[in-house]
């Protein structure tokens, strides 16, 4: 690694052959600039996980357009075939080298930040020395395919107080054929951009003046959402869900008794203070709330597993730099529920869960997910709670459940809650990005905190297992990753516009109207298009707004008593009744 790193840890990586090449591309980045910008100072220049970067001071600022020229120039220093050699030197060298080739003051500061008794190296190609302990590849022809990629702010040893360099952020691979895949994925990824597609098709916005992480949904956007809303309840309420709506405050006590006051304070946002010294606060989390409905009547061993759900929302405190549209935000609603169960009835209900995560995600088309298995420690069971016995039967119960389901499933030990164990659905989506959608914690915890009981079949008082499970997880979460996943074409059945009527001149209007009027009393959201547009600019608009069907009415369909139909998947599927079309719209639905 390179003395390049203000603290050493951070900017640590692996010596893989990868790395080399990414960290002797920065180097190939600096040595241009100084070409190009003479008077340029350096900063540090790493590989990173995608690629690399490297920071300088330049003498008058450069934008974006200017990365293409300083490519350029990095192709031409590669094509010069300069072996890159390491040099060592004591300490009192390397400081003249440093103020010979007049990089001060940062590399200076690098110089004084290896510790006492470390080698001191640079490397060197053609007129280029950079302070670095390595290692690179061997000649500068060896780094043939790279991109410069995009150009962001960044102080000075990560420090606000210090001058704000300018940082190029590149990337490197061996092959053509990885740099263009690499580059490809990056496009997709901008061109799914959940933000972006968000405001071009009209889904939600963030406005400052409502506040960072609170994001408005559009009639569109909560279309989506009731869609998926109603979808998940009716799932529910077959599996035996009872659903109920609690409020979306309390009484701060209520944390005081589950333990999140004062030790998560930090997410939560600060309590409401009245003159009566009554204290309420934004829950963070819906389980008290569910825990004191289950307390509110007796419960014996016949009521069990009790499931009780909400569609409820929840308040954390998020730090404004990681705020991320949908995805990161700082209030959302988690398909939630908490079941509280017999220790011998973990399997069965973890099976029920599985059951319905995959209905789930079948009916939203996730395909590619994998199961992950989070267990205690065996070596170190004192940092759990308490309860060998149950830690022990529910592991065990667990991993028979998913053996039983014959699913794959990874178990990762050590990685369990200190409270219970859990199960995750890692998902994939279409760009290869793992995204944890679903989890069903177990939890020995609680119950004892809210001294819940059930009679048991011995008369006795007994503990209920508590289960916190949420096959959507947040419904924010979920629309940001649905939108990127499908790139925005959502699926018919839970597209906000499922048919747009285009009608082709005035004259076709009032048939349009009447087919309009049938579908949507048909059950389907559909548009009547009387914009004074031109056909094709109304086609292409619907089309960007990614509208499953297009039914278009001119003389022909409406002499016929017929519709004209353009799929968004299929493209063109002629003409039809309106009968046969709303058969196809119920059959794709059903799917
Ligand atoms: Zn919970």
């Amino acid at each position: 690694m390179g003395y390049n790193s203000p603290s050493m840890a951070k900017y640590d990586y692996p010596d893989s052959p990868l790395y080399r090449l990414r960290h002797s591309a920065a180097h190939l980045l600096a040595q241009a600039v100084l070409e190009l910008y003479p008077n340029t100072k350096l900063g540090i220049g790493p590989p990173i996980e995608n690629g690399f970067y490297y920071d300088f001071d330049f003498p008058e600022p450069i934008k974006e357009e200017d990365l293409a020229r300083i490519e350029e120039k990095m192709r031409e220093i590669a094509q010069r075939g300069l072996d890159i050699v390491r040099i060592e030197t004591s300490r009192d060298e390397a400081r003249q080298i440093i103020e010979q080739i007049g990089q001060v003051p940062y590399k200076l500061e690098l110089l004084d930040a290896i510790p006492e008794g470390e080698p001191i190296s640079f490397y060197k190609q053609g007129d280029f020395i950079d302070l670095c302990r390595g290692p690179h590849v061997e000649n500068t022809r060896q780094i043939q395919h790279f991109k410069l990629l995009s150009l962001a702010g960044a102080y000075w040893r990560g420090d606000a107080r210090n001058k704000m360099l300018t940082r190029i952020y590149g990337t490197a691979f061996f092959t053509q054929e990885e740099l263009e895949e690499y580059l490809h994925r990056l496009e997709e990824a901008r061109r799914r951009d959940h933000r972006k597609l968000g405001r071009e098709l009209g889904l939600f916005f963030i406005s400052p003046e409502v506040g960072s992480g609170l994001p408005m949904l559009l009639p569109k956007g909560a279309t989506i959402r009731r869609v998926l809303e109603e979808f998940i309840l009716q799932e529910e309420l077959k599996a035996g869900y009872l659903h109920v709506r609690t409020p979306e405050i309390a009484n701060l006590n209520l944390y005081r008794t589950s333990g999140h006051y004062p030790y998560y304070k930090d997410s939560m946002y600060p309590p409401m203070v009245f003159e009566d010294g009554e204290e309420l606060i934004l829950r963070p989390m819906n389980c008290p709330h569910h825990f004191l409905i289950y307390k509110s009547e007796p419960r014996s061993y016949r009521d069990l597993p009790l499931r009780i759900a909400e569609l409820g929302t929840v308040y954390r405190y998020e730090k404004s730099g990681e705020l991320s549209g949908l995805i990161r935000v700082r209030c959302f609603t988690i398909n939630d529920a908490h079941v509280f169960l017999r220790p011998e009835q973990i399997k069965a209900e973890v099976q029920h869960n599985i059951e319905l995560i995959q209905k789930v995600y079948k009916r939203l088309k996730l395909t590619d997910f994998w199961y992950r298995l989070s267990l205690r420690d065996p070596n170190n069971k004192e940092k759990y709670i308490d309860d060998d016995q149950m830690w022990q039967t529910a592991e065990a119960a667990l991993r028979e459940a998913l053996d039983e389901l014959k699913l794959d499933y990874v178990a990762v030990e050590g990685e369990a809650a200190f409270y219970g164990p859990k199960l995750d659905v890692e998902v994939r989506d279409c760009l290869g990005r793992e995204w944890t959608i679903s989890t069903v914690q177990l939890d020995f915890l609680m119950a004892h905190r809210f001294d819940l009981e059930y009679m048991g079949e011995d008369g006795k008082p007994h503990r209920p297992v508590i289960i916190h499970r949420a096959p959507i997880g947040s419904f924010e979460r979920m629309m940001g990753f649905l939108i990127e996943h499908y790139a925005g074409a959502f699926p018919l059945w839970l597209a906000p516009l499922q048919v747009a009527v285009i009608p082709i001149a005035d004259r076709h209007m009032d048939y349009a109207q009447q087919v309009s009027q049938q579908l949507s009393e048909a059950g389907f959201r559909v548009e009547l298009d009387r914009r004074r547009e031109t056909l094709g600019y109304k086609i292409r608009y619907h089309q960007t707004q990614k509208v499953p069907y297009m039914l278009i009415i001119g003389d022909k369909e409406q002499e016929g008593g017929l519709v004209a139909v353009r799929s968004r998947d299929s493209g063109d599927l002629g003409q039809m009744t309106l009968e046969a079309f709303i058969g196809r719209l119920n059959e794709e639905v059903a799917e």
